[in-house]
């Protein structure tokens, strides 16, 4: 990280990023001052060699010259951090890594590069885990250089130096977006929005404008932007009219879009380009095995818009959709026994993941429940419809019964009770499909390890 040699600046916050921040600083030449509330990340980073400062004592921001905090900290809503409240009273700036890392990944060598490298932002409620790898992968086959970082994995601080031509690919989740002072990608990808995290972000309004920083004035050269929602809407069109058409491309997965500059759109498992009222590119959707549902063809409609504002051609990303294998926990068919097929959509922890699951399966056995999340689960009663049995588990359970109510199902409390019984009812041609829409943390300690349970369950299921 540039920007800071021979500076202090204080890393509140001491996860995976927050540890990669400081070495990043470090590396820079500046003296990182580490510190988080919690005794055991503290604990960790010392045994990882680092020496903490504690940030409570009253001149622990003297002589600071910039505040890092991590994703998970709360910061803005109901009211800020105690520690990041102190450095805005004492007007020291507060940013995050991703606001780091567009300060100082455009370096000055890159004037000699041929091709300079890029950057694209995936942001949106859901289908950024998927949008983002499916660009990586498509960038990979057709041989361009590539990393991927951000909310799926790697710190953005943790990527190597750029290369030519290299495309750096970053999940941005609004916890992200919400703080990071420079945020200029190349190019920025906005899948959809529904209700979530609104605790954090003070309502939907909150939310919303998270997401949006990664679109204001200055913002990206090309903005691929999902239109499904009335906010998707009204942001590509805000963004159109201030520049050319055709630097916005539309996205959607219901509605054919051939009037704008440059749109791309699923309809009846087909994806088409349009640009300036003409057909350019058409791909069959319905035999890409790694992108089943509707929901999947907006994330393929998503990712094949930024590529091919990147250059590529249709036929390359037509066959990188098809050497694409799709995300574990994510609408992951991971077993077929006896005519019975087991998916995994373990990440389905809110209302809209799981609609979108239900509809993109038939003949269903659910597995749903864990950590509720607010608002219910009584929008999901127009989806049923393909749904034979529920089997709830975890927090919710009962409360989803209540609310699904005619619904034929069964209070199962574990997965081990759940699994037992979809499997025990199941008939070939069924679905055995776990889509919580909740969040797992009553039970597991993160919705990969839900989903991980799920599969061993399956695995020793016979046949
Ligand atoms: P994110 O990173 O935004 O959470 P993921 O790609 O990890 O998105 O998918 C999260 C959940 O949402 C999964 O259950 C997945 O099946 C579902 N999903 C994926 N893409 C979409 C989409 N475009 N719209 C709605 N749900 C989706």
């Amino acid at each position: 990280v540039q920007g800071f040699d021979g500076q202090k600046v204080a890393v509140l916050g001491l996860g995976r990023s927050g540890l990669a921040t400081a070495a990043a600083l470090k590396a820079g030449g500046a003296t990182p001052l580490l510190w988080d509330d919690s005794p055991e990340s503290r604990a960790r980073a010392e045994a990882a060699g680092w020496t903490c400062h504690d940030l409570t004592r009253n001149d622990a921001f003297e002589g600071v010259a910039a505040l890092i905090t991590s994703p998970g900290i709360p910061h803005l809503y109901p009211t800020p951090n105690r520690h990041i409240a102190r450095a805005m009273a004492e007007g020291i700036p507060v940013d995050n890594d991703i606001g780091l890392f567009f300060r100082s990944w455009a370096t000055p060598e890159w004037d000699n590069f041929d091709t300079p490298p890029r950057t694209v932002c995936v942001t949106g409620s859901n289908g950024k885990s998927t949008t983002t790898a499916l660009i990586h992968h498509i960038l990979a086959h057709a041989g361009r250089p590539t990393q991927m970082a951000g909310n799926i994995g790697r710190g953005v601080l943790d990527i190597d130096p750029a290369t030519d031509g290299e495309v750096v690919v970053l999940e941005l989740s609004s916890y992200q977006t919400d703080l990071a002072r420079a945020l200029t990608p190349d190019i920025a990808v906005f899948t959809n929005l529904s209700p979530d995290h609104l605790d954090r972000h003070g309502g939907p309004g909150g939310y919303f404008a998270a997401k949006r920083r990664l679109f204001a004035e200055g913002g990206p050269d090309r903005a691929v932007i999902g239109v499904d929602e009335p906010e998707g809407i009204y942001l590509a069109n805000q963004l159109a009219m201030r520049r050319e058409d055709d630097r916005v491309i539309r996205v959607s997965s219901a509605r054919k879009l051939g009037d704008y500059g440059w749109s791309v759109f699923a309809r009846k498992g087909f994806l088409a380009e349009w640009r300036k009222g003409r057909q350019v590119a058409s791909i069959d959707l319905r035999e890409v095995k790694g992108l089943p549902g509707a929901h999947n063809h907006q994330n393929a409609c998503a990712a094949f818009a930024a590529t091919r504002a990147l250059g590529l051609s249709p036929r390359l990303i037509e066959e990188a959709f098809h050497s694409f294998a799709g995300l574990p926990h994510r609408s992951q068919t991971i077993a077929e026994k006896a005519g019975v097929r087991f998916v995994n959509d373990s990440k389905a922890t809110n209302v809209d993941s799981a609609e979108k699951a239900l509809e993109a399966f038939d003949n269903i056995r659910w597995i749903a429940g864990g950590l509720g999340k607010e608002g219910g689960v009584t929008a999901l009663r127009a989806h049923l419809g393909k749904v034979k049995k529920a089997y709830f588990i975890g927090h919710s359970g009962r409360d989803f019964a209540l609310e699904l109510a005619p619904l034929a199902h069964e209070i199962c409390e574990t997965m081990e009770a759940a699994v037992a019984a979809a499997a025990r009812d199941a008939e070939a041609g069924d679905t055995v499909l776990l889509a919580p829409a909740a969040a797992s943390f009553d039970q597991y300690p993160n919705f990969e390890k839900r989903g991980e349970h799920f599969a061993e369950l399956v695995a020793r299921l016979p046949g």
